[in-house]
């Protein structure tokens, strides 16, 4: 046979992915791919099912139906502050996975650098290898995740194409400020350098944290690559609807790279999903409130087992200290917590360029229910996970 692609070699598969069949094989409450097990809001369902029986079956326009590209410039306008162009502005895409790939392929060439703070949403990993690209990683300190400005600076010195920032982050809730947007956007004109922002949390924020959207701060809508989705705004994952706004020039591109990696947006999710763009300001607000309870629950619960944590200002994760337990291996950690415990988590370690294994991250897009089943389950997490080197 002959040999397969080199630029496979350097990554594994999606660790998160693979700690979701990890939790099906051991019937473990799975609380590691990040996704809601509560329905989407009904008015989006009943249209799913009406369009069911309309004409939707064939492709939309490849960067997206007029309507749906209509009703998010709309949305999107409104809460980004800045006027978009459904018919410049806009391309659809399978979920925001899909648009960072588009954003990392329209403004890098290979060998070209890309700052990437750490830890890291997986897939930034795995996009630059695609692309060609060159990670620079800049560390996020605990247990605010504040970046060094000096290490940031030093970042940009290294001339890279584009900074990924993601925001609310997935992994450590990080959501950044004004003025450390402010920061970063200076040392972006400065440098001459892209930001790709990945904000599917932008409505998970916790009080008294704000989103902040760099493309809307003074000068960066023409630098600025927003890319988010709908998945967990509308609870709908499996829908994969994303986009990428940016300037026309931007789009031009990211519209042909779009074309030929996927065509287009599955086209009856797109006309399904318009209803929940037309939302009123009232359900990002409910939908806020609604974390922030499932937050309180989930961290109040796991103060009262003493299993030390993060505190997440927006997403909807939390990172576990588990280093009572002395394992060198996180990965296996979340084997044995999976299997005894019957938890499933996420190894830190999928996520920080550093040697980091201490950290295991759990996330409360869940029923209360399920949460507390977790919770009661890991009740038993000393008795079940002996500590090892003690
Ligand atoms: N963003 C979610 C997570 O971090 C889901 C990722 C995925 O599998 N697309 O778990």
């Amino acid at each position: 046979m002959p040999a397969l692609s080199d630029r496979t070699k350097d990554f594994t598969d999606s660790v998160i992915r693979r700690m979701t069949r990890v939790s099906l094989k051991y019937g473990a409450v799975n609380l590691s791919q990040g996704f809601p097990d509560f329905d989407p809001p009904k008015e989006i369902l009943q249209r799913l099912a009406e369009v069911s029986r309309e004409d939707y079956n064939q492709y939309s326009i490849t960067w997206g139906a007029q309507n749906f590209r209509e009703a998010l410039a709309a949305k999107q306008s409104k809460y980004m502050g800045h006027p978009i162009n459904p018919n410049g502005e806009v391309v659809v895409t399978c979920g925001s996975t899909e648009a960072m790939m588009v954003a990392m392929m329209s403004v890098t060439n290979p060998g070209d650098k890309v700052v990437v703070f750490s830890p890291f949403y997986e897939n930034y990993g795995a996009d630059a290898i695609l692309s060609g690209a060159d990670p620079i990683y800049v560390p996020l300190y605990p247990p605010e995740f504040n970046y060094n400005p000096d290490e940031l600076e030093a970042a940009f010195k290294q001339k890279p194409k584009a900074i990924i920032l993601c925001n609310p982050s997935n992994p450590c809730g990080k959501v950044f400020t004004k003025d450390e947007h402010l920061f970063i956007a200076d040392l972006a004109k400065k440098y001459d350098t892209f930001v790709i922002t990945d904000e599917v949390y932008e409505h998970i924020v916790y009080e008294p944290y704000e989103h902040v959207y760099m493309a809307s701060l003074p000068g960066m809508w023409e630098r600025t690559i927003s890319c988010s989705s709908l998945s967990k705004t509308y609870s709908i994952t499996g829908w994969r609807l994303g986009y990428v706004i940016a300037s026309e020039e931007v789009i031009e591109v990211a519209k042909k790279v779009h074309d030929f990696l996927t065509v287009g947006a599955a086209a009856p999710l797109q006309e399904a999903a318009v209803v929940g763009l037309n939302f009123k300001d009232d359900y990002y607000k409910d939908l806020a409130r609604k974390y922030q309870a499932k937050k309180d629950l989930f961290l109040k619960g796991l103060d009262d087992l003493k299993i030390p944590h993060t505190n997440p200002q927006g997403a909807y994760y939390v990172m576990l200290d588990i280093s009572e337990f002395g394992y060198d291996s996180d990965l296996e950690f979340c084997e044995i917590l999976a299997e005894k415990v019957g938890v499933g988590a996420v190894p830190g370690s999928s996520f920080f360029k550093e040697p980091v294994n201490h950290l295991i991250r759990l996330h409360f897009a869940k029923r209360d229910d399920t949460l507390n089943e977790a919770l009661n389950r890991l009740s038993d997490i000393r008795k079940k996970i002996s500590p090892l080197h003690k």
